[in-house]
């Protein structure tokens, strides 16, 4: 066989992808092992169905051939219409682009905000493609840690110190944050955005659950002083529409770089097939009616789940404030979040992701998603805790 490029191979940055517990889960399940999957942020409805219909209807009418490489011009207008409206930035359909998920948003980000070799600073915890996803944009990737105490919402000064050490040329944040559920008040924005035009660094910002909030405000940082020019948008239908198979997000950015992004789809993934497009224009068209509906379980789940944990003191919960996830503090145990994962799961059946899959910062953590009827969740979490008392007990005695 001829060479593989390191590129390819180095992707994880050699040590473990972190999927190790939720692998084991779906091996289980397809033994026919019932599980409590409380792992990805995979909703528990399917797509509704009128989205579909309109899915369905613009496919018979034709619109199954090559679509426009940056979308279809009226998706591109009602997104730029929708972020006018939410953020009070004046956006134009020529600072859209359509991209087949938030995912190829990111890697599609990075390409066009860094040189090979640069530098890309992105905040621990974090999603767990983050670091894979830059060294595919052939960035170096160089993670900022933050602390639980610190509801794990990133200090100026770290970053600051980060990107002087490193010359780097982007900073990545998510708010509302996948695994912590911190949506960034509006003062450590306005210290990142700081920090960016200080150090002359793009701010890429993954808002991907942007409909999900729970206390506080969601706040883009384009809005923010002197940002419309360094910041990247990344937008998603997946978790605001439960749309995550049809594979279609935005990124809303300054024109040049648009265009150069066009260049890149053009020689990548050729844009996103014309009836997805127009499910995403009807799903947007209706979005006042649809994205409550969607958003609400996660919030009703969060309550419940937070009351369930008010239960006990074995296990210190972080209480999200957007997003579908929940991160529990297990230290007391003595276990770190894979070790507690790993016996979670051959005990009781439940699949939570153990924090370290999101970064050191969330060592000694578990994420739960929300993500099945709130009964069992319910069961699920007094299990949990239950579980985690036994092992705190017994690391005490020890
Ligand atoms: N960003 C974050 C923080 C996520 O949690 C996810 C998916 O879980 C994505 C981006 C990618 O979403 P998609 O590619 O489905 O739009």
């Amino acid at each position: 066989m001829a060479q593989i490029s390191s590129r390819i191979l180095n992707l994880n940055g050699g040590g473990s992808d972190g999927w190790e517990v939720f692998l084991k889960a779906r091996e289980m399940v397809a033994r026919g092992v019932d599980v409590t999957e409380l792992t990805i942020g995979e909703h528990d409805i399917r797509t509704h169905s009128d989205i579909l219909d309109a899915m369905h209807k613009s496919a018979i009418a034709g619109h199954t051939g090559y679509a426009m490489v940056p979308g279809v011009d009226r998706l591109r207008q009602i997104v730029a219409d929708r972020v006018t409206r939410q953020t009070g930035v004046p956006t134009r359909p020529e600072n859209v682009m359509i991209t087949p998920g938030g995912q190829a948003g990111l890697f599609a980000a990075h390409m066009a905000a860094l040189a090979p070799g640069d530098t890309a600073l992105y905040v621990d915890p974090y999603y767990a493609t983050y670091p894979g996803t830059l060294r595919a944009a052939s960035a170096i990737p160089v993670s900022i840690p933050t602390r639980a105490r610190d509801a794990f919402l990133p200090s100026h000064e770290t970053i600051r110190a980060a990107a002087q050490t490193h010359n780097a040329k982007s900073l990545l944040i998510n708010s509302p944050n996948n695994p912590t559920g911190m949506v960034y008040p509006k003062e450590t924005l306005q210290e990142i955005a700081q920090a960016c035009q200080d150090h002359d660094m793009w701010l890429i910002s993954d808002e991907v659950y942007d409909t999900q909030i729970w206390a506080g405000e969601h706040i883009s940082p384009r809005a923010l002083a002197g940002m419309q020019e360094r910041t990247i948008v990344i937008g998603s239908m997946s978790k605001s529409f439960a749309m995550t198979g049809s594979r279609i997000g935005w990124i809303v950015a300054p024109e040049p770089l648009i265009e150069g992004l066009i260049a890149l789809a053009t020689s990548t993934t050729y844009g996103v097939p014309g009836f997805i497009q127009d499910a995403a224009v009807f799903a947007l068209e209706n979005a006042e009616r649809l994205e409550p509906e969607i958003a609400a379980p996660f919030q009703r789940r969060r309550d419940l789940a937070l009351s369930v944990l008010a239960e006990q003191d074995t296990i210190q919960a972080v209480p999200p404030s957007g997003a579908m996830y929940l991160m529990l503090n297990i230290r007391a145990t003595g276990l770190s979040g894979r070790a507690f994962a790993e016996a979670l799961l051959e005990t009781h059946k439940i699949a939570v992701m153990p924090g370290e899959s999101f970064g050191d910062s969330a060592a000694g953590h578990l994420r739960v998603a929300l993500t099945v009827a709130d009964d069992r969740l319910a069961d699920a979490l007094r299990t949990i805790c239950s579980f985690a008392k036994a092992l705190a007990d017994q690391h005490a005695v020890a």
